[in-house]
């Protein structure tokens, strides 16, 4: 007796979901399903659903972790900046507390929805807090 076949949906829900480009297409605010729907429906806040392939996003947990890992990345690129420019290239502190403020502040504006986007691809492609299950269901 052959096995009962599942819906098309479910088909979905259970195909092969490859790392790669997920992260691409979260890391460009895309569902890491499609690609074309947008993944925020505002600066950080997360659509409900794909409005094109319907995926849905509302079990996501990136909680604190892009903002964790937004500041880990800034931090490690501004400490030997600040070395650099107070050391070799003895820059007013005025100056370079002005010029590191405007840089930090707007690599963290990028960074951030991109590391957002990229963490929700992974729980998706990964199929963490309820991505991988039929009916959308968180488990825990
Ligand atoms: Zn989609």
């Amino acid at each position: 007796m052959e096995p009962p076949k599942a819906s098309p949906l479910v088909q979905g829900r259970l195909a092969e979901r490859p790392l790669k480009p997920a992260l691409t297409r979260g890391w460009r605010r895309r569902c890491p399903n499609c690609g074309s729907g947008p993944l925020l429906s505002g600066y950080l806040k997360v659509a409900d659903h794909c409005p094109v392939c319907e995926e849905p996003f509302h079990h996501q947990r990136a909680d604190d972790g892009p903002a964790y890992l937004t500041i880990l990345i800034v931090g490690h690129l501004m400490a030997p900046m600040i070395m650099f420019l107070y050391a070799e290239l003895h820059m007013e502190p005025l100056i370079m507390a002005t010029v590191l403020t405007v840089i930090c502040v707007a690599l963290s504006l990028y960074l951030l929805p991109r590391i957002k986007g990229a963490f929700i691809a992974l729980q998706w492609a990964r199929r963490m807090h309820g991505f991988g299950s039929p009916d959308g269901t968180a488990e825990h």
